[in-house]
């Protein structure tokens, strides 16, 4: 007996408002744009997005503020997107996707020049501000290379193999390949789809999740090395020094803290990851990961970050030890409450 995965249920999911629908179909000249530090979802989900508008006859301009890491290289379409000093100003359309914030677009988004141009959000993050004209936000969903396919089917665009490797890739690194405990049936179903429309999940995995250089090893080895951990919370500093003797590419997220959350004695992992604007203001980069049951996105919100509620991040001004101790510090109190209320 076979079984038709088309019939499974998606109603739980939110759809494409229908403004949105009408906004692609009628512009031409439509800008997009990921989230500084582009991860596999911000990079997947901008170019799955590209390749459905070129499927419509459009001709996007795809922008990102920071270069793509080796891991994302193979992806169809890289070569196409553009830094910040080659935005122009007459778009008709800027859509902004997995981004929570307006800030975490960089200097691709100008708003003294752009903010008269109709600016679509789409993103899942829990933390999403609503900072575009018409925003898609559905927490729901594992991550945004997700929420295209709906994009794809609503706008009658069927799947072809670009936009397969590219939203595949972006629901392979959010949810750590399937791992997360937000991977159901509706994730699976949409990977299905995704493999029948030529994507080659082994071939995925092996170039993102399971692929790290020699330099990153050393950085985790220096980070091991100070690792500390009290009350059910485990975390580590990266000097800026030891970040560059490793050699680490600049925008590599180290992925330190979804090792550390694997400890069985942790609830939360952490990370902080000094470094030194150019103005010479020093700043942490903190990123949190989470067992079900609580929520780093809250803490990570109150710093002025965001994220999920297993896995978030924030940039927050000031020296190393200060800032790690009074981030720990809050993450022990979110720690005691959330025990306190079970
Ligand atoms: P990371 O720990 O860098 O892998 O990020 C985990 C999650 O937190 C992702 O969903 C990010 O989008 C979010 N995140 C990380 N850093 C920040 C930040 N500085 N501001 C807002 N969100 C962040
Ligand atoms: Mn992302
Ligand atoms: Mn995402």
């Amino acid at each position: 007996m076979s079984l038709d995965v088309s019939l499974l249920q998606q109603a739980d999911l939110a759809p494409p408002p229908p403004l949105l629908l009408n906004l692609l179909e009628t512009s031409h000249h439509i800008l997009c744009i990921s989230h500084v530090s582009p991860d596999g979802d911000a990079v997947g989900s901008l170019l799955g997005l590209a390749w459905i508008l070129r499927a419509m006859g459009k001709r996007p301009v795809l922008a990102l503020q920071d270069d793509l890491i080796q891991e994302f290289q193979f992806l169809p379409g890289v070569e196409e997107i553009i830094g910040p000093a080659a935005v122009a100003h007459n778009y008709d359309l800027i859509v902004c996707l997995d981004t929570s914030s307006v800030d975490r677009m960089g200097t691709v988004y100008c708003s003294e020049i752009h903010s008269q141009i109709p600016l679509i959000v789409i993103d899942h993050h829990i933390t999403n501000t609503f900072f575009g004209t018409e925003n898609w936000v559905d927490v729901g969903s594992v991550a945004t290379c997700q929420m295209l396919v709906r994009l794809a089917d609503a706008l009658d665009v069927p799947l072809t193999e670009q936009m397969a490797v590219s939203l595949l890739t972006g629901l392979v690194t959010d949810t750590l390949c399937f791992r997360t405990a937000n991977t159901d049936a509706n994730v699976l179903q949409a990977t299905l789809r995704l493999l029948v429309a030529g994507a080659d999940l082994s071939h995925i995995v092996r170039n993102t999740l399971d692929s790290r250089s020699f330099s990153l090893l050393k950085l985790w080895g220096a980070g091991l090395a100070s690792v500390q951990m009290e009350d059910g919370i485990i975390w580590t500093t990266l000097s800026a020094e030891s970040r560059q003797q490793s050699g680490v590419e600049l925008h590599q997220s180290d992925g330190l803290a979804n090792f550390l959350v694997t400890v069985r004695e942790a609830d939360i992992s952490a990370t902080f990851s000094q470094r030194f604007a150019q103005s010479g203001q020093e700043l942490i980069e903190c990123s949190f990961r989470a067992k079900p049951g609580f929520n780093v996105s809250q803490v990570a919100f109150t710093f002025g970050g965001g994220g999920h509620p297993p896995a978030a991040g924030c940039t927050v001004a000031g020296r190393l030890q200060d800032v790690s101790s009074r981030v720990v510090a809050a993450l022990q109190e979110m720690r005691r409450q959330s025990l306190a209320g079970r």
